[in-house]
């Protein structure tokens, strides 16, 4: 393998690729790097973004640009304002110490007055988004017929955006004796055709395997019924305390939607989608480049210029609707080296869709448990024990503080005074977890609660369920152990299987196996819990859900009202108000089992 002072750089690169600190080439260098120095064939390279494609191109290209005339020589197009400016960036940087050269960036929602004074200034690299360049050919502004280099790079994300059109457009401007490489994480019948029309024998080269995500990403995924996919996010985020990562949404609306709940429950995230001004999505991304975001709930579009290289996982909220995208999606993560999990929340509906996606990362994907309370809290507390062990205590002011700490604390032994922290410190997890609602498995069992061996006995994976109401909720603290104990007690000797459990504030809904469910509306309704008198019921029928598992716009408002249990909602509704008494006023709890 050749270094970087063996490839035939100028002092001025090598002093440049020194400052930025890169030692060895990465593969697509090695590959790529010799080609551009040396033939003058076209190229292409399968790579996904984050194996060091810029500086593969970028840094050859610097070495071969004349800055003794004005002509603009080489042309990069990519696909959005961000990878735009990246690259602008990065050219910088090689030519730091060489001088002179002029690149510019052009895209949309800048100025374009500021882009053609700049253009007739005269620019020896233009890196552009194809739109913007399509105008700017127009106004005669941009003049393509000296370039002598096209790069096409993310050519495959640059077609998913529809720039086909432009791309041919832009291509037919150049002269026809010019070398082009293009650049794409996957190699689809697009990219080849444009391989065809526009480039001469190139020599194909394919970084990792062709269509496959990196190396270092492991595929896992969560079966989760749909209406549960946002807490089961939520355990996602709870049980990983370093998580920094993008949730990545099929819809703006969803992205919203979630990324809301998100900020709401306490979350350190934001969205990123094309509601958003341009000014706003350049500050979310910011955010999160320098982590001061853990989490970014995202379309597909809007995170396509966000280029960040240390993404400890990528979550597929919803799966995008082009299996394609899923590809580029998990290869944000396990980049520079480091490894990274793309988890996917997948519904029953959708199962089928994992042998697809093996199929096509080339790659099994790992089902996992979604994380029980206690898993969870005992992650988080090890995390923190951990921090607390390795903090170091630079503040010489906290030393003042300490007598009179000390004195107000006086009274508490260590243990206590342990637990205090604790309590403090973890008060929302504890809450949250300890009786929060579990999550069922639609494989039929439902998942650990938080007290082991409290559980109620599985079902057979193919029994059928009747989904029951009941007149109590949390604020009769009436949580799972509490409904298991109250079937168990009053089926005596029966075990019945238990399905899912949604727990309201003033009333639940159940589901048993079929074949108990009479049983268990006679016995309970016999029944009395905390000396008041429990009604049960066949739960009405909940809305239609599509094959995603999202309710129709028209029924959408309906089921969010029906959810009180969601921060966001109860602020807007507070229907239960004042906890119910008796059963006089429980007559109301059934009035609200409709679904
Ligand atoms: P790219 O695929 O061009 O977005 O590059 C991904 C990251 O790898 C960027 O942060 C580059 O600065 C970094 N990089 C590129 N080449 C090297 C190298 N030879 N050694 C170390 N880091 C590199």
């Amino acid at each position: 393998m050749k270094n970087f002072e063996e490839m035939g750089f100028t002092p001025g690169i090598l002093k440049a690729i020194s400052a930025l600190g890169f030692e060895q080439p990465m593969p697509v260098q090695e590959n790529v790097i010799p080609l551009m120095l040396g033939d003058e064939c076209d190229i292409i390279a399968l790579a996904q973004t984050g194996t060091g494609k810029t500086a593969a191109f970028g840094l050859p290209l610097v070495q071969a640009t004349d800055t003794d005339t004005n002509e603009t020589q080489a042309l990069i197009l990519c696909p959005t304002r961000e990878l735009c400016m990246q690259i602008t960036s990065d050219l910088a940087d090689y030519s730091r110490f060489t001088g002179k050269l002029k690149i510019l960036a052009v895209y949309g929602g800048a100025s374009i007055d500021n882009q053609i004074s700049a253009l007739r200034k005269g620019v020896h690299i233009i890196v552009a988004t194809p739109g913007r360049l399509i105008d700017l050919i127009g106004r005669r502004a941009a003049k393509l017929s000296s370039v002598t280099t096209v790069i096409l790079d993310e050519a495959d994300e640059m077609l998913n955006m529809g720039f086909l059109d432009s791309i041919n457009e832009i291509l037919e401007e150049v002269p026809a004796g010019r070398r082009t490489l293009l650049f794409s994480a996957t190699m689809s019948n697009e990219i080849a055709a444009i391989a065809r029309k526009y480039m001469t024998d190139p020599v194909e080269i394919t970084i990792g395997t062709k269509n496959a995500t990196a190396e270092n990403v492991t595929h896992q995924y969560y079966l989760v019924h749909s209406k549960d996919k946002y807490k089961a996010l939520k355990r996602l985020a709870d049980s990983e305390p370093n998580i920094y990562g993008i949730i990545f949404c099929r819809t703006r609306r969803e992205t919203q939607e979630v990324a809301s709940m998100l900020i709401e429950d306490g979350y350190n995230a934001d969205a990123l989608h094309g509601d958003l001004s341009q000014a706003q999505r350049d500050t979310v991304m910011q955010k999160f480049r320098v982590r001061n975001l853990q989490l970014l709930v995202a379309t597909d579009v809007a995170a396509r210029g966000l280029d960040v290289d240390d993404l400890t996982h990528v979550i597929n909220y919803s799966l995008p609707d082009d299996l394609e995208i899923y590809t580029h999606r998990s290869g944000r993560t396990g980049r520079a080296g480091k490894k990274g999990i793309s988890v996917t929340l997948i519904t029953p509906r959708e199962r089928s869709i994992i042998r697809q996606l093996e199929k096509k990362v080339k790659k099994s994907f790992k089902s996992l448990p979604i994380p029980t309370g206690s898993e969870i809290c005992s992650r988080q507390l090890l995390h923190w024990v951990k921090k607390l062990e390795t903090v170091v205590t630079e503040h010489q002011e906290i030393e003042k503080f300490l007598p009179e700490i000390e004195e107000k604390l006086f009274q508490l032994d260590r243990e206590e005074l342990l637990k205090r922290v604790i309590s403090l410190q973890f008060d929302r997890f504890l809450d949250d977890y300890r009786h929060g609602d579990d999550i069922y498995s639609p494989e039929g069992g439902r998942e650990e609660s938080w007290e082991k061996g409290k559980r109620g006995p599985k079902g057979s994976p193919d029994a059928k369920y009747k989904r029951l109401f009941i007149n109590l909720g949390k604020t009769d603290g009436f949580y799972p152990e509490q409904l298991i104990e109250l079937v168990n007690k009053n089926t005596k000797g029966r075990k019945v299987p238990i399905g899912q459990i949604d727990l309201m504030k003033t009333f639940s809904f159940f589901e048993v196996e079929e074949q108990y469910s009479d049983e268990v509306i006679v016995a309970l309704n016999n029944a009395k819990f905390n000396d008041r008198r429990v009604a049960v019921e066949i739960a009405q029928e909940r809305p239609e859900k599509d094959e995603l598992g999202n309710r129709s716009e028209k029924r959408k408002a309906k089921w969010s009202d029906r959810r009180p249990d969601r921060k966001s909602d109860r602020k807007k509704i507070d229907y239960q108000g004042k906890r119910s008494g008796g059963f006089k006023k429980d007559k109301k709890a059934h009035k609200k089992n409709k679904w």
